[in-house]
């Protein structure tokens, strides 16, 4: 299996991060990136660093001005006076200014809070550079999903929580959701998404939520009590063309191996009874039972059992690197995942 990576990762090095109105370190570190590549060669993987995605390919799943604000937005928050070294929005437009025809006009500040969801989205000077070089591994991804074979992108910054035009919960290109996206110019008229992230994949399930031809399926901790606390209930099946396209999993705190995997399985039912022609794995980590900001409890053994049963679907898959941030067990964590896949 191949493995798609690049070093550009690091120029996204975020600091901020919010937590019960405390501002704490950043744990959406490139350590994590790191440990995840140590790993994935001493599992036997050939290593390959991708070109950057362009404008062009990432404009399949976002909007320009929303890629304009990523590429530009940290120049124009810098020529602020007294600017703090990253983009962290202070306001978002409310549901009342959006339903009276509220828009985002020019400023930073207000783009800011347009293109983002919360403010575990930081922008700072490298971003961009490392956004589109993870977009590039997820692209290299399906280059060899579409000839047969798995492969992985060790996507870094992830991308499951952004939105076509918004950023949100460490993710600004949704990695996953592009490589769907290009499945499907490239041929495979119908595409299913697994999502193993404990948390929700909101932005794949927005991006998809009125087609019929990408199957969203999303295993993650409940969000009456977990980020992204408003979507990922079992009621959102999509809509139009995509009505029942769109299979919510939630699991209460503590849910461990048997309650996950079952649920990966009910995911994998409903995969096979769609008939996809290739499938892209959200592989995040932080399900784990190690997880400093842990929901699920699932053990190594539990990963290892996650991925034999993917590999069992007998279907070529891109396997694209969410969250997980014990980077003391992330890189076993994915060693077992790709031992038992195969
Ligand atoms: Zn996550």
């Amino acid at each position: 299996m191949k493995l798609f990576h690049s070093p550009d990762h690091a120029r996204h090095a975020p600091r901020f991060f919010l937590q019960r109105g405390t501002v704490r370190p950043n744990f959406e570190i490139p350590r994590r990136a790191e440990v995840l590549l140590e790993a994935a060669r001493e599992a036997g993987l050939e290593a390959i660093v991708p070109p950057p995605a362009t404008v062009a390919s990432l404009a399949a799943v976002h909007t320009h001005p929303y890629l304009e604000f990523l590429c530009d937005g940290h120049r124009a928050w810098s020529e602020q006076p007294e600017p703090g070294p990253e983009i962290v929005a202070n306001i978002h437009p409310s549901a009342e200014m959006l339903a009276q025809g509220g828009r985002p006009g020019a400023g930073i500040v207000a783009r800011a809070g347009w293109f983002t969801a919360d403010t575990a989205c930081p922008i700072g000077a490298g971003t961009w550079e490392a956004a589109i070089a993870s977009a590039g591994c997820a692209l290299a991804a399906v280059e060899e999903v579409a000839a047969g074979r798995h492969a992985y992108a060790l996507c870094r910054p992830p991308g499951h929580h952004a939105y076509a035009a918004r950023a949100g919960g460490h993710c600004y290109i949704n990695n996953a959701a592009l490589a769907a996206e290009h499945l499907r110019r490239q041929g495979a008229a119908r595409v299913a998404m697994l999502d193993i992230d404990s948390h929700h994949g909101n932005g794949s399930q927005g991006i998809f939520w009125e087609r019929g031809d990408v199957f969203f399926a999303s295993v993650h901790g409940d969000p009456d009590f977990y980020y992204p606390w408003y979507v990922g209930r079992a009621q959102e099946r999509g809509a139009g063309a995509g009505e029942g396209a769109n299979l919510n999993m939630p699991l209460a705190r503590g849910s461990g191996d048997a309650a996950w995997l079952a649920a990966i399985d009910a995911g994998l039912d409903a995969i096979r009874a769609f008939r996809p022609d290739a499938l892209v794995v959200s592989l995040g980590f932080d399900a784990s039972e190690t997880e400093p900001l842990g929901f699920l409890a699932v053990t190594a053994e539990g990963f290892a059992r996650a991925g034999e049963r993917i590999g069992a679907l007998g279907m070529p898959a891109a396997l694209v690197q969410e969250g997980g941030y014990n980077t003391e067990t992330i890189g076993m964590l994915l060693a077992r995942f790709l031992g038992a896949m195969g």
